[in-house]
């Protein structure tokens, strides 16, 4: 299918296109775990939730009920019934510590529901419980999520995770995005989905999921002085049927990543000028990609 990249703001931006690299699958492997997963169209309960992509980890939902961390502990809020509270299923607990199934620890998020499941990241460690908050546990392992920005998302019987690392190599710091992928609840070495130096270390990135793709979009801003912040970006596309992981678009620009959605036309970027000022509203610009 022809590629084709629109922004509604920028037709300039056109020129600098730069042309698109990838990763072939000579092999022609298929990597999709069940015959249902063969579509596009949303797969309720196997689907990272479109309603919900853009809160990166921190809340979902299932039928009435939603899920949200908030300082180490998991709470619900039950539209239905109109209750809330701490989502611990052991009867007599206080709530008090680390033995309450809603204890979340320190360095926590990443809660997403699948399968009938909640699941979140506590640290480098995957828990899930049921949904009534009974039943924790540690489902597998994952290697260390030692960095910045960790983030896990589980889609169509995978879990990825994403991470920003740092790597000295003489006097210069470099920054590394990595996304890995495992198969959910089996002890397996990971597939390396990607794994980028970027010169400058400050990478931030957004990365949503639709049917059988993965979206991601990376930023490295050359310096964090916001009147001259210059960013060197980058769109990909993973496609998880075929392993095969294709650049869509790159660029150096004064815009940092706001908000991400993918939808049935494309991917729409929020972008804000890095630099901005307050009272001017135009620092807002809406990019589009029709890549669908
Ligand atoms: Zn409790």
């Amino acid at each position: 299918m022809k590629r084709v990249y629109a922004c509604l703001m920028l037709l300039l931006m056109l020129s600098s296109m730069m042309g698109c690299s990838s990763t072939t699958n000579p092999a022609n492997e298929n990597y999709l775990l069940d015959e249902k997963f063969d579509t596009e169209a949303y797969l309720p309960g196997y689907d990272m939730q479109p309603a919900f992509q853009s809160a990166d980890g921190q809340f979902c939902s299932e039928g009435s009920v939603y899920y949200t961390v908030l300082n180490s502990w998991i709470f619900y809020y039950d539209r239905e019934s109109d209750t809330s509270g701490i989502l611990c299923g052991k009867p007599e607990c206080a709530h008090k510590d680390a033995s309450c199934t809603a204890y979340a620890g320190n360095m926590m998020g990443c809660i997403q529901v699948y399968d009938g499941k909640l699941y979140w990241l506590s640290g480098s460690t995957p828990y899930r419980m049921d949904l009534d908050g009974t039943n924790r546990e540690v489902f597998q392992k994952v290697e260390a999520m030692n960095g910045l920005s960790p983030q896990f998302y589980i889609h169509r019987g995978y879990l990825y995770t994403c991470l920003v690392g740092f790597q000295v190599t003489s006097a210069e710091a470099q920054g590394t995005m990595e996304i890995k992928r495992y198969p959910l609840g089996e002890e397996a070495e990971p597939v390396i989905v990607f794994h980028k130096e970027y010169p400058y270390n400050n990478i931030w990135y957004k990365c949503r999921f639709s049917g059988n793709s993965m979206y991601f979009m990376i930023d490295d801003a050359q310096d964090l002085d916001v009147e001259s912040m210059m960013q060197h970006r980058e769109l990909y596309e993973y496609h998880l049927q075929t392993g095969e992981l294709e650049q869509l678009w790159s660029l150096e620009e004064n815009w940092t990543v706001y908000g991400m959605e993918v939808t049935e036309e494309g991917v729409y970027v929020l972008n804000l000028r890095t630099d901005y000022n307050v009272t001017d509203r135009s620092h807002i610009y809406l990019s589009y990609f029709d890549f669908r």
